[in-house]
């Protein structure tokens, strides 16, 4: 079986602290199918002009985040890099016609606050993908399509971003997710469903409130590109639902799909 690639909602840094439903659902993600061999990253902090990869061989812990608990900023995720995965995805992309380059980085903590919760033992190579928002939405599917032969060496490709997320709106921890948040959320998860790829890719017309959902769409590339990455014909099953600060869905979803083979 091919890895299915993951696309998990991160929150806030304090996921890592706080016992909410979404921090056990990540401890749990590997429980079914087991640790993968590696994973790359498709993280919302992590924005360049054109795609960078990590080529670090031990990744630093990057704390990119101000105004919360000491703990937080002490906290680290050794987990190793992989340099020659990274290579070969460089050159996987550059073969899709992608500017792509390597770059030692590290991991910023849509990485590593999730995969603390996944691998706590950060046992497993770990690296990053960069986004480009200013490129849209197509570019970040055919990034993940770029990605999806990974799979049959047991790669795991994982975006992470968050579902919803206006930060401009957040309320507090358990404060019920108003309707605006939910209908956008119900509409992600029904059309990821039906296996609509292209009402996803235009997702900026189509679904109900997606600019106040997402007013900048960072957070919102990641799933594209773990979608991409079960090649054409994705089967999404929901791993996690539930919601934080009001705005903030904390869906998860795995894709199941055959996906091309080689390079
Ligand atoms: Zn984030």
């Amino acid at each position: 079986m091919p890895r299915a690639p993951l696309f998990v909602s991160h929150g806030s840094p304090t996921l890592v602290l706080d016992d909410v439903p979404a921090r056990r659902a990540l401890a749990e993600l590997f429980f079914a199918s087991g640790k993968p061999a590696a994973i790359v990253v498709a993280s919302a902090h992590w924005t360049t002009r054109a795609p960078r990869v990590d080529s670090s061989s031990a990744p630093r812990t990057i704390h990119d985040f101000s105004g919360f608990a000491p703990e937080l900023y002490q906290m680290r995720y050794p987990a190793p890099g992989a340099p020659q995965l990274a290579a070969r995805v460089v050159d996987a992309l550059r073969a899709a016609g992608f500017e792509a380059e390597l770059d030692a980085r590290g991991l910023d903590h849509g990485a590593w606050v999730p995969l603390k919760l996944a691998a706590p033992l950060a046992d497993v190579p770990v690296f990053q993908l960069s986004l480009q928002p200013h490129l849209g939405a197509a570019h970040h599917l055919k990034l993940g399509r770029a990605l999806a032969p990974l799979a049959y060496d047991d790669v795991l490709v994982l975006g992470s971003g968050s579902a919803t997320h206006n930060l401009g709106e957040l309320a507090r921890p358990d404060a019920p997710p108003p309707a605006w948040v939910r209908e956008f959320d119900s509409w992600l998860g029904a059309t990821l469903a039906s296996g609509d790829v292209e009402a996803l890719v235009d997702y900026r017309r189509r679904a109900p409130h997606a600019a106040r959902n997402h007013p900048t769409e960072e957070h919102f590339f990641p799933l594209l590109v773990a979608l991409g990455a079960a090649g054409p014909t994705p089967h999404t099953r929901l791993v996690h639902s539930s919601f934080t600060f009001g705005v903030l869905s904390m869906a998860a979803f795995a894709f199941e799909g055959q996906p091309a083979r080689k390079f």
